[in-house]
């Protein structure tokens, strides 16, 4: 029975060190967020202990009878969140998510169409040492050069050639909207399977401030803890057809069993994310990456080879593009870092640099759309961000760079009530 500090020290400091961290730097990267204190109760409590292999009902296990209760809440307020026929709350996490529907909709062998890593999409969209890569036949599709957005009409070509199976729609670095209809329009045409992955957006569409992709996909996966604010974890939603393939290929196909501590907190987040709350937040992570690529359009940013790539944004995140800078993406990150502010260095597409340094920087607006940022406080930040990446930036600048981040972390504390 006794504390974390008291059986394991060394843990215990790492974790107040990242509380810390956590609540004294500004936190950008784009997939991160806050999860809600009652998301981490829920996370941290005894359900950590239960086996439940199976779906609440029909499980493989004695003593299922509150677990079930917890997951069936999950799976219906998650349903209810994004008006879908079919949820699936046990993926451990986003690839989890992909590798189980996947299974569920292809053979090995089959083809696959996917946004490219190097233009935006996510590892499990095809890239070729990930599973994706090496069990499908990959044909990836890419972002046009001149505009920065998904080239349809590539995409459109692409899937009359290679006739895929499957066709994903989704990105981890990608500043736009994709065209949800087109993409369904280019399936049909095909004979293919429209899988959307929005793991990164799904916090926008549960808010209403992004379209949705679930009336036009057979199958959408996500993560819980990006935009969407709840624990590190994945879904699955589907069509009503699909659902018990898709229950089969996560378990037993491939899971064992279901985190339901996990699952707890993930119901908790669901109901975070139906509130008025949440939507106001969407619009001001929204509103605080509009901001931010503004700010880095400007002429001083410009002059010093500076850009957005697409131009700006219309989600949670900006692109920044380092192609024409002097300072790379790595020297960018490592001194955002220096300043307080987290960030990760990107490729972007036809990088000249090599992947470890990239030209580029992911920048999100959501964890500090959680923490309560309002339009003054983006705007700050965004002025912070540009004139870091300057190259007016001095050690003296630098200091007063990290004064402007302090102010800005203690105008709005983040989870006041612990560690103290
Ligand atoms: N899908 C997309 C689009 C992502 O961006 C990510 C994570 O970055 C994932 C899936 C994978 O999620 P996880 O890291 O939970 O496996």
């Amino acid at each position: 029975n006794s504390s974390l500090h008291e059986v394991d020290p060394d843990v215990a400091a790492a974790v107040d060190a990242e509380l810390h961290r956590q609540q004294s730097t500004l936190e950008m990267i784009a997939s991160e967020n806050f999860a809600p204190v009652a998301a981490l109760e829920a996370q941290g409590s005894v359900l950590t202990n239960k086996y439940a292999e199976g779906y609440p009902g029909r499980r493989y296990y004695g003593g299922c009878e509150h677990v079930d209760a917890i997951e069936n809440i999950a799976r219906e307020r998650l349903k209810e969140l994004f008006g879908a026929e079919a949820a699936n709350v046990q993926p451990h996490s986003g690839a989890s998510a992909n590798a189980a529907a996947m299974f569920a909709l292809l053979k090995p062998g089959d083809t696959i169409m996917g946004l490219d890593l190097a233009h935006g999409g996510h590892l499990t969209h095809g890239m070729k040492i990930n599973f994706s890569g090496k069990l499908y036949n990959v044909v990836a599709y890419r972002v046009d050069e001149e505009s920065g957005r998904v080239d349809m009409d590539n995409v459109e070509q692409l899937a009359r050639e290679h006739r895929p199976q499957l066709i994903i729609a989704g990105w981890s670095a990608y500043p736009r909207q994709l065209d949800f209809a087109a993409f369904r329009r280019i399936a049909d045409e095909v004979g293919a399977l429209l899988m959307v992955d929005m793991a990164h957006f799904a916090g926008l569409v549960a808010a209403g401030v992004h379209p949705s992709p679930v009336p036009y996909a057979d199958v959408v996966t996500t993560t819980t803890h990006k935009t969407l604010g709840g624990p590190r974890g994945g879904a699955i939603l589907s069509k009503k057809e699909y659902a018990k393939k898709i229950n089969s290929a996560v378990f037993p196909g491939q899971q064992g069993g279901p985190l339901e501590h996990v699952i707890a907190a993930k119901a908790v987040s669901f109901k975070v994310a139906s509130s008025d709350e949440f939507k106001e937040r969407q619009q001001r992570t929204l509103d605080g990456a509009r901001l931010l690529a503004e700010r880095l359009m400007k002429q001083d940013a410009v002059d010093a080879g500076i850009s957005v790539l697409s131009g700006g944004t219309d989600v949670h995140l900006v692109l920044v593009d380092l192609r024409n800078s002097e300072l790379d993406g790595q020297q960018g990150e490592d001194r955002l870092h220096e300043i307080g502010i987290t960030v990760n260095r990107n490729a972007v597409p036809n990088d000249p640099r090599p992947p470890m340094v990239t030209s580029g920087l992911r920048i999100g607006t959501p964890a500090l759309a959680t923490r309560g940022f309002q339009e003054e406080d983006f705007r700050e930040v965004a002025d912070i961000i540009a004139e870091a990446l300057l190259p007016t930036f001095d050690e003296e600048k630098g200091k007063s760079l990290m004064a402007r981040v302090s102010a800005l972390a203690d105008k709005h504390p983040l989870y006041p009530g612990l560690g103290k």
